[in-house]
């Protein structure tokens, strides 16, 4: 697709933009069913990177606290109980700028081929890789390396000065190439045009092979980041963003991310017709809220939603928790 077509479809009104990428979704997608996975910081702050958005940025000052590599059982029951709560893939976040070498290193790929033998996807997200460090992620049996673009090239420096988006696209290219799914996506509400959205939606749709799956964040807007007065984003926006994801990439899994807790119920139902079929499921994102457990299930199930298995087959969703007090949509935002 042409990055002029791409335009065109975003500038859409709603309705034509939904309709036309809910077409496409019904063509590569079960449209009921959605994928769950739980994203756990295994190392958190003190990150040398000075990402505009992330409270974990050792050039910010924020109330986030660093925490050490977490040990491999650690990990490993958090795993379990994301399992047993209905996830399928298991995701791992460290606060590095490349991954640390040597014993860390060693306990990443142990957490990796830990959460494998349970018989969930495991991915990671652990700053830029060399050669060797995909080979050994790789041997490890990683199904997934996390690696966002973030936003466009030309707004890229206005968020990130100490790396450049080539040297994303080059950590984007080792890992494609070596058969290991690209998930990477980007943020909304940095500040960022139309265009630079756009933009970002088509390198990501030129990347070769195309990323299995693609986050799609609202800023949240942290204490003490440079972005901390940033307005919060039209929740209009997420919708074109999926609707745009799912038309581009019409087989990847359209990932709904952060900043999920202020949109309302509706906001989320919109989003999945226009594509989203993926959600982060658990109280907790790195850092940053997550909708509650309970609150997801409720909305999926009272949206007639299911959940997709390892194998990509739609299941029955899994049991809530506890019987919930009041109607969902008496509740306010999910
Ligand atoms: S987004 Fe990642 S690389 Fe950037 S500061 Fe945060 S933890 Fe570091």
């Amino acid at each position: 697709m042409r990055r002029e077509d791409l335009a065109a479809l975003y500038h859409l009104p709603i309705t034509d933009l939904v309709q036309r990428a809910q077409t496409v979704h019904r063509q590569h997608h079960t449209p009921d069913a959605v994928q769950l996975c739980t994203l756990l910081s295994i190392k958190t702050g003190a990150c040398p990177e000075d990402c505009a958005y992330c409270p974990q940025s050792s050039q910010h000052a924020t109330d986030v606290e660093a925490e050490r590599l977490l040990d491999v059982e650690a990990v490993l029951a958090q795993a379990q109980r994301a399992k047993a709560g209905g996830a399928t893939r298991f995701c791992m976040g460290a606060a590095w700028r490349t991954p640390a070498r040597g014993p860390a290193f060693q306990r990443v790929l142990a957490m990796i081929r830990g959460v494998r033998a349970l018989d969930l996807e495991a991915c990671v997200t652990l700053g830029m890789l060399n050669d060797q460090e995909v080979e050994e992620l790789k041997a490890a049996g990683l199904s997934a390396y996390n690696h966002n673009l973030d936003t466009s090239e030309n707004f890229y420096n206005e968020i990130i000065t100490t790396r450049t988006y080539r040297d994303r696209l080059e950590t984007l290219r080792r890992v494609g190439a070596s058969g290991i799914s690209v998930c990477s996506g980007g943020i909304v509400g940095m500040g960022e045009s139309d265009d630079d959205r756009i933009d970002l939606i088509f390198t990501l749709a030129t990347l070769d092979p195309q990323p299995e799956s693609v986050p799609i964040n609202a800023l949240v807007a942290v204490e003490g980041t440079p972005l901390a007065n940033q307005p919060p984003v039209d929740p209009l926006v997420l919708v074109r963003m999926c609707a745009l994801a799912r038309l581009a990439l019409p087989k990847a899994r359209v990932r709904l991310s952060a900043g999920r807790e202020v949109l309302s119920r509706e906001a989320q139902v919109l989003c999945f017709m226009a594509g989203a079929n993926s959600l982060f499921f658990g109280d907790q994102l790195l850092t940053t809220p997550n909708p509650d457990r309970n609150k997801d299930l409720a909305l999926l199930r009272d949206a007639g939603m299911r959940a997709l298995d390892s194998d990509g087959h739609a299941q029955a969703l899994p049991p809530l928790a506890k019987e919930r007090a009041l109607p969902l949509w008496q509740q306010g935002p999910a």
